[in-house]
């Protein structure tokens, strides 16, 4: 049977309170938007089809049937967020924003024709960007996230069903909190990277010990995620599913027991051909 376990979330929230003590001591401190702006900065999308049918009949969809059945039976569904949850590619916006887009994308280019770690990209790329915290409050302001179609929808039919929502990111806390807000979800809920700033604002880089900012991350996130929900209801094991556009999601099945591909921003190809369950339109899941 599904259930929520209300020690079982305290115990997340207590979780994250601790590490964002560490994060915020001595050097270094951390941008936190959500307590620093007045209102959630992210923009919702009209909920519409993609000019099908509920989108079934969508010939890059694969086997949608069988996916809301995963769903229907699913314990917990963690999501990506860049190009999933949201339309945009956080770090590839802020890059622009910064000058450095070009750079960028040069060196993601170069990190995916391999030879290089998750880690080591990252760093690299952020190395290039240099982020202030300033940058950051002004790019939150300024560019908001673009909340995918039918997302809302799919959240609440999700807790209707008493199933918990995670939101798993290679990308930073800092830019993905606003959206986590908007969409209720809360921040013991959300595994991303975190950056840190000099108190004069500057960058001073990110958190290693993030499992996020590692290759394999979001596979370790669901590890810690299955953990707790065991932990805290009775040995239970959960039903896991993950959602997501790229090869990090695809890749963290397992541990998770599911993956379904999402390719309602972009598509890739390989994820695509890989995914046993692929949606294009986040209405073709109907509870
Ligand atoms: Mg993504």
């Amino acid at each position: 049977m599904k259930r929520l376990n209300s020690t079982f979330l305290t115990s997340l929230v207590a979780i994250s309170a601790s590490a964002s003590d560490v994060s915020t001591s001595t050097t270094y401190s951390t941008v936190t938007p959500t307590t620093t702006l007045r209102r959630p900065y992210c923009k919702m999308t009209q909920d519409k089809d993609n000019g099908t049918t509920n989108g079934t009949t969508d010939t890059l969809a694969k086997n949608i049937k069988q996916a809301n059945e995963i769903l229907k039976t699913s314990n917990i569904v963690c999501f990506d967020v860049d190009s999933t949850i949201i339309q945009e590619e956080g770090i590839d916006e802020l890059a622009d924003f910064c000058g450095k887009g070009a750079e960028v994308a040069a060196l993601t280019k170069e990190a995916m024709s391999g030879g290089m770690t998750f880690q080591e990209a990252l760093k690299k790329r952020l190395d290039i960007i240099k982020p202030s915290q300033k940058q950051i409050r002004e790019f939150i302001k300024n560019h908001p996230s673009t909340i995918s179609p039918n997302v809302q929808e799919l959240f609440r039919q999700l807790r209707a069903n008493n199933t918990e929502i995670y939101l798993i990111s290679g990308g930073f806390d800092c830019l993905i909190e606003p959206v986590a807000t908007a969409l209720q979800i809360p921040l013991s809920n959300l595994f991303a990277n975190k950056l840190y700033f000099h108190f004069n604002g500057s960058y001073a880089g990110f958190d290693t010990q993030q499992v996020t900012s590692r290759s394999g991350g979001k596979g370790e996130a669901i590890k810690f995620i299955r953990q707790k929900f065991q932990q805290f209801n009775n040995n239970e094991s959960a039903i896991i599913t993950m959602i997501g556009d790229g090869a990090t999601d695809l890749e963290a099945s397992p541990p998770a027991d599911y993956f379904i591909g999402y390719g309602g921003n972009v598509v890739r190809e390989e994820v695509r051909h890989r995914a046993n369950y692929y949606l294009t339109n986040f209405n073709q899941i109907q509870l």
